[in-house]
């Protein structure tokens, strides 16, 4: 059987070269493989690696570092299993994994840099996301597919993960503590006031049918799926958090709306062509976000003429702030403007008719039912979570209330539109 591949590879090599087309195909086992270091711009495997043991994925993952160029990009498509639903199987040889599974293997594989120069290379995910016809055609959100990006990683971004998303993904939003936080807003939700202040909020963009809405920060996806039943617009979710979009993932195959997708991606990385979207929305995300001006900037440019913008987003107080405050942003690490200033930063970019208003005291209002409603649904969240869980939540939410009623923490609602 090798051997009749082997000779068709030789007979594509000379149709091939005789066409003057630089392809050339050998028989090898990639895990064997001596390919020259740092020489290929992309490498791309289709149902690959779930024929590989994990160890030699992990292989794998760290041989491609080394062939490809600084950055360069790895491709790779496979069958995978969520974590709520289909159970995980093994039907010899081949291995179904969750996503997660070989995200982490991703973020595991580095290798050193050259000698004299700090820190190393390891990978980016630029983007993932479920193969858009298996949904199309066969309802199927199990075909994943990644394009990561080998990158020079110089420090570490914090002691305990080497990059944001990581960072995200080990400590605010674990799986865990995303599933305990959804018991809180609301089921789908990871924002304040859940459903009913999306409603709200939503209700100002005055929405019609086919519209295309590109949801920045889509967590599990409760925005994208209530304007899409809603409204019948199409939403693109993008998140940085792999366990917010696997989660967001497993949901679509309980709700099967194909006018929404949800893509595991860096809001301020990603490419976007100009004037995709009518509507930009963004719930409780850009706090993240460092350089607000230069992700408004992107926004804009994905914005048809005339398009909409809408931001729910925490904001600190003009004054002085306490301690308390500063040690929770820094530790959540938040980079917070006044309502005024993040107003101005919208207008300075170009955005017109911009509202930036002070939405604080529905966020106290909510704060209270929300813990209202913690206390009704005790029994049962202590079925699924520890009392640990249950404490930290009711604690965080008594904060937020005394921050708010000191004057440091605020919570912002942002409109704008983009010049005609
Ligand atoms: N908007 C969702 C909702 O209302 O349920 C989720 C809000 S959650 C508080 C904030 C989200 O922002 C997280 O899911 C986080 O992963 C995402 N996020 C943070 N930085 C991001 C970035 N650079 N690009 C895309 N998403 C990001």
């Amino acid at each position: 059987m090798a051997v009749d591949f082997m000779q068709s590879f030789v007979e594509k090599n000379r149709q091939l070269n005789s066409h003057h087309v630089n392809i050339k195909f050998i028989q090898a086992d990639v895990l064997k493989l001596g390919l020259p270091e740092k020489s290929f711009d992309i490498i791309f495997t289709n149902w690959l690696l779930m024929y590989m043991s994990d160890e030699e994925v992990q292989t794998f993952f760290i041989n491609c570092l080394r062939w490809l160029k600084e950055d360069g990009y790895l491709f790779f498509r496979e069958s995978c299993y969520h974590q709520s639903g289909n159970v995980k199987r093994t039907v010899n040889p081949t291995r179904y994994r969750s996503p997660l599974e070989y995200t982490g293997a991703l973020h595991m594989a580095m290798v050193q840099s050259e000698k004299g120069i700090p820190g190393r290379f390891g990978y980016e995910i630029t983007i993932s996301k479920p193969v858009d016809t298996y949904i199309k055609y066969k309802s199927n959100y199990n075909q994943i597919c990644w394009l990561a990006q080998k990158v020079h990683q110089s420090e570490p971004f914090s002691s305990s993960s080497k990059t944001f998303q990581e960072f995200l993904d080990q400590q605010q939003y674990s799986r865990n503590g995303i599933l305990r936080y959804e018991k809180i807003f609301g089921r789908h939700f990871i924002s304040t006031g859940g459903l009913d202040t999306t409603k709200e909020f939503v209700n100002m963009l005055e929405l019609r049918p086919k519209q295309k809405v590109l949801d920045v920060g889509s967590g599990i996806g409760g925005s994208a799926f209530y304007m899409a039943k809603s409204y019948d617009v199409n939403v693109l979710g993008i998140d940085l958090s792999y366990n917010m979009v696997s989660i967001a993932w497993e949901r679509m195959r309980e709700i099967q709306d194909n006018r929404v997708k949800f893509l595991v991606a860096d809001a301020t990385k990603m490419s976007i062509p100009a004037e995709s979207f009518d509507v930009v929305y963004s719930r409780d995300t850009i706090l993240h976000i460092p350089d607000k001006a230069a992700l408004f900037d992107r926004f804009i440019t994905w914005l048809r003429p005339g398009g909409k913008l809408l931001i729910s987003d925490y904001c600190c107080g003009d004054g002085k702030h306490s301690e308390e405050f500063k040690n929770y942003v820094k530790q959540r690490g938040y980079i917070l403007y006044s309502i005024p200033e993040y107003g101005k930063i919208l207008e300075k970019v170009g955005f017109v008719n911009v509202k930036a208003e002070d939405r604080t005291s529905l966020f106290i209002e909510v704060l209270s039912k929300e813990l209202k409603k913690m206390e009704t649904v005790k029994d049962e969240f202590l079925q699924a979570f520890a009392q640990t869980d249950y404490d930290d939540i009711v604690n965080g939410w008594k904060d937020k209330q005394v921050r708010c009623g000191q004057g440091d923490q605020k919570w912002g609602l942002f409109y704008a539109e983009k010049p005609v």
